[in-house]
């Protein structure tokens, strides 16, 4: 049974979505199915009269724009915002390989976090594939930097991230997290974690055309020393936990699963992928490990997960 926990997963079946998007304030509907091993995660977006753009990967080298989200170029002047909280999910989830299908140019904000997204993961399940988990480790660290801030992929035997984060607000102020990534770890104090802005920013960005889908159902707002939501907040650090959701969602665009430590200080989409960018610059900075060479015993067989053991959750193939 061990082994089976070094396989490629895939969604067992596939998850739909509609909302708005959260800058653009269309409406979208997002729907998440398996994909064959090897693919890692792959994008196509519906166009009018049923027509579908051929899949492409979602990789960093398609990020055409990382203001306020990241935004991938399909080609053929096609694009598709703010998917990182997807890729997020998939990635804390632990799969591998999936194909996204998206009906406009920007992903459904939902609840401002990755929950719904896996949760969603979790009802259907994954299934195991055929093929071994590749994993990205890292062999030299690299670094991305703008001013005193930075991002970073260093040697770490494991998946560990470290975060900080540094904000002129009484609420938010310096928070930092270091976590050791789990699937229950993740579920639990990862995914509900909501994307948030400053109330006295909200003029500017929509006169910008972003944030044009904010609102207290998706996005915690911050005024002077206390968040507008009427629900406060969901964790006391929300705000670090969110960006470690962020990072997650972004790193996976490397294409494979990191093994090593993520460490940045007040990073940001930019950053996270510049340092992508910087491992892949030079060939020593990198390997491509199979999961059987690495110990995996990170991923813990006991762990629960809304009820679910993770021998439920991955389901081998009938
Ligand atoms: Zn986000």
């Amino acid at each position: 049974m061990q082994k089976l926990n070094t396989r490629q997963r895939t969604l067992a079946a596939a998850i739909e979505f509609s909302g708005y998007g959260v800058h653009s304030g269309q409406p979208v509907n997002l729907m998440i199915s398996s994909a064959p091993i090897d693919s890692g995660y792959l994008i196509c977006r519906t166009l009018e009269k049923g027509a579908v753009t051929a899949p492409v990967k979602v990789h960093f080298s398609r990020v055409s724009r990382t203001t306020l989200c990241t935004t991938l170029d399909l080609g053929d002047g096609i694009s598709v915002a703010t998917i990182e909280h997807v890729t997020s999910a998939l990635s804390g989830m632990g799969v591998d390989n999936a194909l996204i299908t998206i009906d406009g140019g920007e992903c459904p904000i939902l609840d401002g976090s990755a929950r719904p997204f896996a949760e969603a993961i979790l009802r259907v399940g994954l299934e195991i594939q055929p093929a071994q988990r590749k994993f990205l480790k890292i062999m030299r660290a690299v670094t991305a930097r703008n001013n005193d801030a930075f991002a970073a992929l260093e040697p770490y035997n494991g998946r560990s991230f470290d975060l900080e984060i540094d904000f002129d607000s009484k609420i938010i102020g310096r928070q930092r997290m270091i976590f050791d990534w789990t699937l229950r770890r993740y579920y639990d104090d990862v995914s509900r974690a909501r994307t948030f802005g400053f109330a006295r920013d909200a003029k500017i960005l929509r006169q910008a055309g972003y944030a044009l889908g904010s609102s207290l159902d998706n996005s915690i707002t911050v005024h002077e020393d206390h968040v507008l939501n009427p629900g406060g907040l969901r964790y006391e650090d929300e705000f670090v936990r969110h960006k470690l959701l962020d990072a997650i969602g972004d790193l996976s665009l490397g294409g494979l699963p990191i093994w090593g430590r993520f460490h940045s200080y007040k990073g940001g989409h930019a950053l996270n992928a510049h340092v992508l960018t910087g491992l892949f610059s030079r060939e020593d900075n990198y390997e491509i490990v199979d999961a059987d060479d690495l110990p995996l015993e990170f991923q813990a067989f006991d762990e629960q997960l809304e009820g679910l053991t993770i021998n439920q959750y991955l389901r081998p193939v009938r």
